[in-house]
């Protein structure tokens, strides 16, 4: 059965970063939907209404917007508890609050139970794409996986890698780390929400023979991705530098064991070099940014100027547990607010980009979600304003449907959304 939902449609045509005009909003928007889950059109209602069948059920979603599914492009799901820890930035608060709290997933019963939840919450924020750090627990990584086929999330993830740095407990060999991957790969092929993807946390929890094995495997398997953290805190930089004394910069160290590509997600890269995003620019990797994270550890000002100037590929992400938003949505209020602090203005068509099709296109899914182009996934999500009285009255002040689109971003949370859809199928 086709379906038919009706509400104000807003997605990007385009990059907003690069050409105008490709914010598409439709008041008394359509969006058709095949009984695929792809999207057979997008439109006014009353274009589309005349247009279907019998074969096709209208739901009207009456003063809701109808948005592109979330793209979560960071997040951890071992720390799915640990959400807002008082802290004195990131290496002591990795000591103190994360890897005790990493170590409980070696619990399978708990990490059933925390992979469902984590999921469905996901889901209920219109987030439809995550890309998580799984736990060190191949368990409790497998459980993520299975929960993301049942609930219909689209899944990148695989082990946190680590074989230093960090307590026994969650350390792994680099030759367990290989065949452990192999086997979550091979789970991973046919499944067509499910990606795989090597997550050396970073430099400093990984030998040079952690390193060198995720670079083999990722050249051996084109399908594969990689996502490491980078320059975030000053602190961590000064230690990578005494560790690795012979490289040019941080970014040098995986550059060294070929972890750069376009298959590669560099997560925060606040602190970077200018040789750095040179490198990264030239490599085709794509970098995350994650504002609720840096603020709270207080990491710095991510500079977004500086890496659209070199031509970088960006995306927004919770990093849950460092991050306070369990949503990706929220995230865009406080990327605008960074930005500011930094005199950088991002637009309303910008923000919407970087949760969605920019996130899409920076973890290489551009062509399967991230708009409204017919053929695509029908991943979309249904916020309610008229959930608020104040945002009710707040929206028949503003002067067009962007600045409408922009005080949705800045006001609601996802206590907003009322409905997700993967595939066109309701998930949240
Ligand atoms: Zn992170």
């Amino acid at each position: 059965m086709n379906q038919l939902h009706l509400g104000t449609v807003a997605h990007l045509r385009g990059n907003p970063f690069r050409q105008s005009n490709c914010l598409e909003i439709i008041e008394d928007g359509a969006l058709w939907i095949g009984g695929d889950g792809r999207i057979l059109a997008v439109g006014s209602r009353t274009d589309l209404l005349p247009a279907i069948g019998s074969d096709t059920t209208v739901h009207s979603h009456d003063g809701a917007w109808l948005l592109p599914g979330l793209v979560d492009a960071h997040l951890h799901f071992p720390q799915y508890y640990t959400v807002a820890a008082a802290n004195q930035g990131l290496l002591s608060w990795l000591e103190e609050t994360i890897f005790p709290a990493e170590s409980e997933f070696k619990n399978v019963g708990f990490a059933n139970k925390a992979a469902n939840q984590f999921v469905s919450h996901l889901l209920r924020t219109g987030v439809t794409t995550a890309a998580v750090f799984g736990s060190q627990f191949p368990d409790a990584t497998m459980a993520l996986f299975e929960s993301a086929k049942h609930q219909g999330l689209r899944l990148i993830s695989g082990l946190t890698l680590m074989d230093q740095g960090g307590p026994k407990a969650l350390l792994n060999t680099p030759e367990a780390a290989k065949a452990l991957s192999l086997q979550l790969m091979a789970y991973c092929r046919g499944e067509p929400l499910l990606h795989f993807a090597l997550l050396p946390r970073f430099a400093l929890a990984c030998s040079p023979a952690m390193l060198t094995m995720c670079g083999e495997l990722l050249k051996d398997n084109p399908g594969c991705y990689l996502q490491t953290h980078i320059n975030e805190s000053l602190e961590e930089i000064a230690a990578v530098k005494k560790l690795h004394p012979k490289s040019k910069h941080y970014l040098d160290v995986y550059d060294h064991y070929g972890l750069l590509g376009p298959n590669t997600l560099l997560i925060h890269n606040i602190h970077a070099r200018d040789d750095e995003l040179r490198r990264i620019a030239e490599t085709g990797s794509a970098v995350c940014h994650c504002p609720s994270s840096n603020l709270f550890l207080g990491s710095g000002l991510f500079p977004f100027k500086r890496h659209l100037d070199a031509d970088i590929a960006m995306a927004l992400g919770t990093d849950v547990g460092a991050g306070l938003h369990f949503s990706v949505w929220e995230e865009a209020a406080e990327a605008y607010k960074v930005q500011q602090l930094r005199q950088y203005h991002l637009s309303p068509g910008q923000l919407l980009y970087l949760m969605t099709l920019g996130g899409a296109r920076a973890l290489g899914l551009g062509d399967e979600t991230g708009n409204f182009e017919v053929g695509k996934s029908a991943d979309f999500f249904v916020l309610q304003p008229q959930k608020s009285d104040y945002l009710t009255q707040r929206l028949n002040r503003c002067p067009d449907l962007a600045s409408q689109l922009f005080v949705l971003m800045q006001l609601t949370n996802f206590c907003c959304i009322v409905g997700t859809y993967v595939r066109g199928v309701v998930r949240g």
